[in-house]
């Protein structure tokens, strides 16, 4: 076995070079420094504390929140050839007894283990007894109750560092905030600490902002759109999932749903088809959320707006965690504005209530101001990027600013020469001067404003309306059958102090999303179905066996014998040897067609 991190880095895990901080990490934690290190998701925080539990002699323990998700990183592990294994509620006496008498004899390098088991009593005790060199505490951000996943049985962490004085503690997660940072260091009482912010720039992720329009209809042609890749559809509320899930699968798509709603053991069985890429789609609300390690989702759309940018950027960061490049595309309309300003008059908290509404302002900004999607969500967490990104719906150019100054005022003046007493539709009709019974018994056709917007057709007002309402100059008065009326920004546009843009979409562009170049695209099939029965045979997920990207490598390369197997990015020595042949052989066999 290796005796250094970058020999490992090769022999267990087949890649040639170190992702950004991986190094840094390793080396601090190896020197015994405790570390906070914030990384977005597929970065790389596996390997930062899977190549330390290889090095050390004694036994690294890593604290994970998700039962569900330990056996397969365990799995992962495992086809690497690291001695792991995993002690949560799920496991039987003998199953734990059989751990237990190989942690005795210092069998194991890598110990996965549940906040709740760590929480039982004398069990820090019991780990006192055994040889630990290393704690590393993964999804950080549940200690924290400022973060999105806060699990109280995660406190019980607070007491390591004092109960185990000069062993390193290192805690990772993808949350971005510095205030769930400083929460997650103070709790953890890290001793100086080797600290590391990774960029949260994803660069394989294109970030896309479209008006609803028939929503069903512009999700279900991205999903055709796609029909090779997997990816998740998330909907804001339970009954949503259900009837976008119903519509795919109507439509031939093999969906599933995924929400709080539906008992546990159906919500587990769906996801692991959609692990096992049996399914092509997942509609979700956002309770589908850290239990996902897949490594290939290529699309994450969201049929609503989302309630905060963070929570927006975690659940568009599922994709592309293997660093293929991947779309996130949101949907939005007026109405998912009024939806969740109508929530937030139903929170009984005021501090809560007032989180929540700069939460949504800062996502209706996000949505409606015309600049860099990937500037913005950055700014959020405090990074500075320069755009153009090049990769998001107004650096492509996909989306198109309007100047609209003029069409704005006509509108809004309807609404105050109206004395802000009617709803959309009857303003439209002011503006383009309906011949209505209405307006007639009002008299309104002989305002000033009448007909000025002949010209435009219907459609185009109702976009003027959606936006003037998405921008927040115009509002709806609840307490007044939703009537339109004119906030302070509406006036100054009114005023001619302001100018008004829409933004409209030129050309949707077809994105193709394959990320490596010379994919023979048959044999890449037939390594997908040699994948499968390797699958089948261990009874594990496909990832499990090479990811998606290595795969993809292989189809590109095209290996012929071991030496350059094992150039390929991902395989190491373990995987080579229990897989290698069979992937050879369909090379080989393609390859032997080829000629003929
Ligand atoms: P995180 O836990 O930060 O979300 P993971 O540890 O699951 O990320 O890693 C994400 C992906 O990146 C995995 O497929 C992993 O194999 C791959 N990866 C990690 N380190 C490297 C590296 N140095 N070179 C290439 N791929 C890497
Ligand atoms: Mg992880």
């Amino acid at each position: 076995m290796a005796n250094n991190a970058r020999e490992l880095l090769k022999q267990v895990f087949g890649f040639d070079t170190f992702k950004d901080d991986q190094e840094r990490i390793i080396d601090a934690i190896l020197s015994g420094m405790d570390v906070f290190a914030a990384m977005p998701t597929g970065g790389g925080k596996s390997l930062c504390y899977q190549i330390p539990a290889l090095l050390f002699k004694g036994l690294t323990v890593v604290v994970s929140p998700l039962i569900s998700l330990m056996k397969d990183q365990v799995d992962e592990a495992q086809a690497k050839g690291i001695p792991s294994a995993f002690l949560n509620s799920t496991l039987t006496s003998e199953e734990v007894s059989g751990i237990t008498k190989k942690l005795s004899c210092n069998a194991l390098q890598l110990l996965y283990i549940s906040p709740e088991r760590l929480a039982l009593d004398g069990y820090f005790s019991y780990l006192k007894t055994l040889h630990v060199s290393f704690f590393a505490i993964d999804e950080a951000h549940c200690l924290s109750q400022w973060g999105h996943d806060f699990r109280p049985d995660y406190l019980v962490l607070s007491n390591l560092r004092e109960r185990f004085p000069g062993i390193p503690i290192a805690a990772f997660t993808a949350t971005a905030t510095h205030l769930v940072q400083d929460d997650i260091m103070a709790i953890l009482h890290l001793q100086d600490p080797f600290i590391v912010r990774a960029s949260f720039n994803r660069k394989e992720l294109q970030y896309d902002v479209f008006k609803k329009q028939n929503v069903l209809q512009q999700i279900l042609s991205l999903v055709k759109q796609y029909k090779t890749e997997e990816g998740i559809v998330y909907r804001l509320s339970r009954k949503d999932v259900e009837q976008t899930a119903a519509f795919l699968q109507e439509q031939g798509i093999k969906a599933l749903s995924y929400h709080a709603g539906l008992h546990k053991e159906v919500r587990a069985k769906n996801q692991e088809a959609f692990d096992r890429d049996e399914v092509q789609v997942m509609v979700a609300t956002t309770a589908f959320g850290m239990g996902i390690d897949k490594s290939n989702i290529r699309f994450v759309i969201h049929g609503d707006l989302p309630k905060s940018m963070e929570e927006y950027y975690q659940e568009t960061g599922r994709a592309g965690r293997d660093g293929l490049p991947s779309r996130c595309i949101l949907f939005f309309g007026s109405s998912d504005i009024s939806r969740q300003q109508y929530f937030l008059t139903q929170m009984q908290d005021l501090q809560e209530q007032n989180k929540a509404k700069e939460n949504l302002n800062t996502l209706i900004r996000f949505v409606t101001v015309h600049e860099c999607r990937r500037k913005q969500i950055l700014s959020y967490f405090g990074e500075a990027y320069e755009s153009p990104c090049n990769n998001c719906d107004v650096c492509n150019g996909t989306t198109r600013k309007v100047e609209a100054t003029e069409d704005a005022r006509k509108f809004l003046s309807a609404i105050v020469r109206t004395r802000e007493g009617f709803g959309s539709r009857y303003i439209i009709d002011i503006v383009r001067g309906a011949d209505t019974e209405r307006i007639r018994t009002n008299g309104h056709q002989h305002l000033k404003t009448y007909g000025v917007g002949k010209d435009k057709s219907l459609v185009w007002w109702s976009s003027i309306s959606e936006e003037l309402l998405g921008q927040q100059m115009i509002y709806k008065d609840i307490e007044r059958y939703n009537v339109l009326c004119l906030s302070p920004t509406g006036r100054e546009v009114l005023l001619g102090k302001t100018p008004f843009f829409v933004s409209e979409v030129t050309a949707y562009k077809e994105t193709k999303l394959s990320g490596t170049q010379n994919i023979n695209e048959a044999l890449l099939e037939s390594l997908k179905k040699v994948r499968l029965s390797m699958a089948q045979l261990i009874n594990k997920p496909a990832y499990i066996v090479f990811s998606d990207k290595t795969l993809k490598e292989m189809a590109a390369h095209k290996p012929k014998n071991t030496q350059a197997f094992l150039e390929i990015s991902g395989v190491g020595e373990k995987k080579l040897e229990a897989f290698g042949a069979a992937f050879l052989q369909a090379i080989r066999t393609h390859e032997g067609e080829g000629d003929f």
